[in-house]
Formats: structure tokens, sequence, C-alpha cells
């Protein structure tokens, strides 16, 4: 049987970048993946994904976004193509809402250059948006458009390029801990390595049932529309967005990748799954949820429907990631719970459960905010 230094559950968006950075740093690794690399069954597919340097969820991320941007780019250089496209970013919402003051924070903490735009200004730049009077936005220079599909391949061909080892279409059953390592047994063979990473995305709670109330799997869909207006909904002329309203919090993307304006709608309607069991498929009331958002806020983009996908959210209680070791395994990590605003951290991450499984916990950052020890646990 051959003996890993490490292996990874799960080559999605994170599990790619970890596999990457341990094999970077000398490791022999094994990714295992229970469908096809560049599945669509999972969180990680949809040909955008924000990323943004203001970060109204919490300041400690800042600094993680720094260095994932610093990582990106190396990435771009490594792989020889672009993976990361810079529209400018804004948070919107009331004035005195939570999205704004959130993002505000993280900027004033960080020094982070940004501007404070009311609905006029908003218009007046960026004709593709509608706000109403009573909003306003913090535009961010840096905000932009990860590329997940892309950023898996790079990882994984980066990573077999250092002679990472990876196998698709085979599904991990169960670990255990054996001798200060770990036993893995899939559908296809049984492995044993010194540490065990594991980012199973909706499936964490499968890998590891402590995660049972605390990684919960949530149906999203998301919509692409044909713009009746398409020059007002192109890179140059629309930032991607967040935004705080009476009707929830919406997200989208200007025209990149494939046809359409991207919107979606978080915690699209709050349905908790199973992911092996979920419908994916859409309902009238899917389309009707992101309709209302787009006719209310960007009209002059209620054209046709393009696309729809399924995808799916895998929440923490306070929507904060879950980075730690095993409670009860230290030569098992875990990186879970990305709560639907993980992908523009996948190259930190895998560098940090890099550091997890080859130091035994990570040194460079504040990570207080995502060990699993501030839930309590089943
Ligand atoms: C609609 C939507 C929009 C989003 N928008 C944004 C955004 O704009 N910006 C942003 O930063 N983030 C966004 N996110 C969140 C982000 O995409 C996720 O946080 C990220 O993709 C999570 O990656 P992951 O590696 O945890 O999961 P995944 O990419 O799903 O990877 C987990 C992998 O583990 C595999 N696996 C699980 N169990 C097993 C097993 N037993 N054996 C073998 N393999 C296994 C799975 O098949 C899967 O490939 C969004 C998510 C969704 C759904």
């Amino acid at each position: 049987m051959t003996r890993y230094d490490s292996i990874v559950l799960g080559v999605g968006g994170m599990g790619s970048a970890a596999l990457y950075h341990l094999a970077r740093r000398g490791q022999r690794v094994l990714g295992i993946e229970q469908f096809s690399l560049g599945h669509e069954f999972g969180s990680s597919h949809g040909v955008t994904r924000i990323i943004r340097l203001a970060y109204a969820e919490h300041p400690s991320y800042v600094p993680l976004l720094r260095r994932a941007y610093e990582l990106w780019r190396e990435m771009e250089a490594t792989a020889g193509e672009r993976l990361l496209v810079i529209t400018g970013g804004m948070d919107i919402g009331p004035v005195n809402g939570e999205m704004l003051r959130g993002s505000l924070r993280s900027c004033h903490e960080h020094g982070i250059a940004h501007q404070v735009l009311d609905a006029n200004e908003v218009a007046r730049r960026f004709p593709g948006y509608s706000l109403s009077a009573d909003m306003a936005a913090v535009y961010q220079q840096d905000g932009g458009i990860v590329l997940p599909e892309r950023s898996i391949v790079t990882h994984v061909t980066a990573a077999l390029a250092l002679d990472a080892e990876v196998h698709g279409c085979e599904r991990v059953l169960e670990w255990s801990a054996k001798g200060g390592g770990v036993e893995v047994r899939t559908d296809h063979a049984t492995y044993r390595a010194d540490r065990l990473v594991i980012t199973a995305g909706p499936w964490a709670s499968q890998a590891v049932p402590q995660l049972k109330s605390l990684a919960a799997p949530e149906r999203q869909v998301l919509i692409w529309t044909q713009p009746l207006r398409p020059e007002r909904f192109v890179p140059e002329v629309f930032p991607i967005f967040n935004m705080e309203t009476p009707e929830g919090r919406y997200y989208g993307f200007p025209i990149y990748g494939v046809p359409g304006f991207k919107f979606g709608r978080f915690h699209h309607r709050d349905e908790q799954v199973d992911p092996d069991r979920m419908n994916r498929g859409f309902e009238a009331e899917d389309e009707a949820i992101l309709r209302r958002g787009i006719a209310r806020y960007f009209p002059d983009a209620n054209g046709p429907t393009l696309a729809m996908k399924t995808c799916l959210f895998t929440n923490s209680p306070d929507e904060h990631f879950i980075l730690d070791l095993h409670p009860e395994f230290p030569q098992v990590s875990m990186a879970a719970g990305f709560s639907g605003h993980g992908f523009k951290f996948a190259p930190v991450i895998g560098e940090i459960m890099a550091d997890f499984a080859i130091e035994g916990g990570c040194g460079r950052w504040d990570l207080e905010l995502f060990r699993l020890g501030r839930f309590k646990m089943a």
C-alpha cells in the first residue's frame, strides 16, 4: 500500500488549492474527489465568483484577502492564464444599514481606499444600477471576479506538475485514525497517510459527523438574463456588487465569460438540503424571487432568461468559516462552513491547510474567528 504524507478529501475549490500548496511544499500528496474534476454538484461552479477587499462580514478577513489577491496573481503567472478580473466592487444598502457599516469598518480598520457614493452618483457612474434614494454604496476599486472552474483546473494542474496524485470519480467511504496517521477507505481502495485534510464542501458533515449542525448545506439558484441595454452591464461600467435591501441580500456580476447578467439572492429560499438528494432543477418560484430583485434594482437587465443553475452554500451558525484541527485527531484538519462567501479565499485557505498538515497549526494568521471551539458540538 502506498503511503502518502497527506491525503486531501474533496478536490473542489478549497481542496484543489490545498493539494497545490501541499505539493509545493514537497509533500507526497493524494487528492480524492468523488465526481469528475470541475463538476457542477458542489459549490464551485457557475463561471464567476466575487472577490472584494472591503469586507462587510468582518474586518478579520482583510489580511487573508490581501494574501489571497497575492496568491491569485501568483497562480495566474504560474498557469499563464487570467483568473482575476478587476471591475471594482460596491457594497450597497440603506445609509445606516449593516452592509455599509460593515464595509466601512473594514476599510477604516485596514486603511482600504474607498469612496462613498449616493444613489444619484451610482446612477451617473454606473447606469445599470437603479437604487432608491435612501441607499448608498461603498465603492472599492479592487473588487472583481475570480473564475472558479479555471481556478480548480489551474491548482490541480500545478499540483500534478509537482507530482501530486489525484483520483477523480472515487468516493471516500470512511477514514480512521491509525497510529498517529490515518487510513482512508474509498469505493476503490484503502490508502494510508500521515495527515488528512478534509475539504468536503457541502458533504463536510458526512466526513466529520461533529459538523452535523455546524456545516449545513443550503440550495441556491442563480440566473443569467439578457440585458435590454447590454452596454450598461459590461465590466468597464458595471462593478460587482453585494446589496442589502428590504427584499433580502442580492449579489451580481457584469456580463463575463458567458452571455448574460448574473444575479443571485443570498439564502435564496432558505432550503436546507441533503447534497445527495437535492432538487437540481428549477421551479417557477426560483425565477420569480430573482426577477423581483432584477426588476426593482436593475430594470435594464430584465430581459429573457439565458441560463439558471443550482449551487450549494454550506452554512456555519455564525456564517464565518471553520478552519481547524479535528477535535480528537490532530493529524486531521478541516476547512468547512464557507457560508456562501469562501471562494475568493481559496488559495489562502489552501496555504493555511498546508500549514495545518505540515506544522500542526497555522502561526501566520490570527484564526480565532474560525475556530471550531466557538461552537457547542453535538
Ligand atoms: C451560488 C453561489 C454563489 C457564490 N458566490 C460566491 C462569491 O461570489 N464569492 C465567494 O467568495 N464565494 C462565493 N460562493 C461560495 C463559494 O463558492 C464556496 O465557499 C466554495 O466554492 C466552497 O468550496 P469547497 O471546496 O468548500 O466546496 P466544493 O468546491 O463543493 O468542494 C468539495 C468537494 O469535496 C468533494 N467530496 C465531498 N465528499 C467527498 C467524498 N466522500 N469523497 C470524495 N470527494 C468528496 C465534493 O465532490 C466536492 O468536489 C458562492 C457559492 C454559491 C453556491
